[in-house]
């Protein structure tokens, strides 16, 4: 007989050889910065709820609401009988605010942004004669969006837009998509959109944005990478995630009207899964209350003053802080081993800072990466600063 859990252990083996096994921490609390871990109480510096949200009263409160008013499920998928009046009201609100960057907005709430990802490239990118222009530091699932679609991919170098336009010359392809992350989820950095979108009009090609740690932290009132860098195209589709800034789950994808009809009657992604809750969508609408709002404003200034009271902070001289502006500020140590001995340092210290692996990042990259949340105080980030200067004085 084959012993079919042994092939199974020899991979375990060999990731833990390499430094690759990763741990799921249990938080015994809700997300925030202070946050029972383990049973053990953590400063945490990892989340994406960069607003702080995700346990706001508000959102809470109109979760509960929702729940009360829909019920815990929503019993089917969209196109049976799963779509809510919630559902409806806040694609309706998400088309609204997508507006003035997209002639005949439409807002489609999807599960979650992986699941967005996969229903954007698989509708667009349908046929074999399309191409899909894929930037090198993408999302996971923009890539396996990629590998699902029939169309051919190319990858672009990281930021190359001079690469990319070689590359949309030389493609004969019926249907050309250019595909980028707005805010590298690792790097903390910003893709070039307004060049991207130049290049994509001269050439005839979508460009699908993922925005999904710009959605409720950029721009004026938080609609993200579009209002930021004032776009305003027929060629954009829009992807944003609402577990992230917004707080709570799900992700919904803005194009133009008929482009959000396509994925409505062939997308599979949307078509074969169980609408999310309808107190999910109810809740958001809460969270949108708050992103548009005083608060919101108030909250993403304060979480741009946290990320310069880090940066004037810190005196790293062999790790290397990220060139970031946004909530994203990773430290680049290097190897597999340093960055997990690093994290392992500040664990002991009650600071809880992810280090991130391969294949995530690049090989010889390994990184600590922080994130901070408007739910943060000065202090709290001073506090990691020494935590990460006397680390690396200490570490030979
Ligand atoms: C988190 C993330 C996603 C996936 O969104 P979920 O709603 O968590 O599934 C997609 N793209 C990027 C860039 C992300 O960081």
């Amino acid at each position: 007989m084959i012993d079919l859990i042994a092939g199974i252990d020899a991979k375990l083996d060999t990731l833990a050889a390499h430094s690759l096994t990763r741990r799921r921490r249990v938080a015994d609390s809700a997300c925030a910065p202070r946050q029972v871990v383990d049973g053990r109480s953590m400063l945490a510096f990892c989340s994406n709820d960069y607003l702080g949200l995700a346990a706001h009263p508000q959102v809470v409160d109109a979760l509960r609401e929702g729940a009360s008013r829909y019920g815990a499920g929503s019993g089917a998928s969209h196109l049976v009988s799963g779509h809510s009046r919630a559902h409806a009201l806040l694609e309706h609100r998400l088309g609204q605010w997508m507006a003035p960057y997209i002639d005949k907005a439409r807002a489609l709430y999807l599960c979650t942004g992986y699941m967005a990802n996969l229903a954007v490239l698989t509708a667009l990118g349908a046929d074999a004669d399309a191409m899909i222009f894929s930037e090198a530091l993408n999302h996971a699932s923009l890539i396996d969006g990629a590998r699902l679609a029939k169309a051919a991919v190319a990858v672009y170098p990281h930021g190359d837009v001079a690469r990319l336009e070689q590359q949309l010359q030389a493609s004969s392809a019926a249907t050309k998509i250019v595909v980028t992350d707005s805010v590298f989820s690792m790097d903390g950095n910003l893709a070039p959109l307004p060049a991207l979108l130049a290049l994509c009009e001269r050439h005839g090609a979508w460009l699908v944005i993922d925005d999904a740690h710009g959605f409720g932290v950029l721009g004026d009132t938080g609609r993200g990478a579009l209002e930021h860098f004032k776009l305003h195209s027929p060629n954009l589709v829009y992807m944003g995630t609402l577990g992230k800034a917004a707080g709570v789950g799900g992700a919904f994808i803005a194009a133009h009207a008929s482009v959000i009809e396509l994925l409505v009657q062939r997308s599979r992604p949307y078509i074969y899964t169980t609408a999310a809750p309808p107190a999910l969508a109810h809740a958001l609408q809460a969270s949108l209350d708050i992103i548009e709002g005083e608060e919101g404003a108030q909250r993403r200034a304060h979480l741009a003053a946290l990320v310069a009271t880090l940066q004037g902070a810190l005196r790293l001289e062999r790790w290397q802080l990220a060139a970031s502006n946004t909530a994203i500020q990773p430290i680049v140590i290097g190897g597999n081993d340093d960055a997990l001995r690093a994290a392992a340092g500040l664990h002991e210290q009650g600071l809880w800072v992810p280090a991130i692996r391969p294949p995530t990042v690049a090989a010889g990259t390994a990184r600590l990466r922080v994130t901070l949340s408007a739910a943060h105080t000065h202090d709290e980030v001073a506090t990691l600063a020494h935590a990460l200067n006397e680390l690396e004085r200490s570490t030979p």
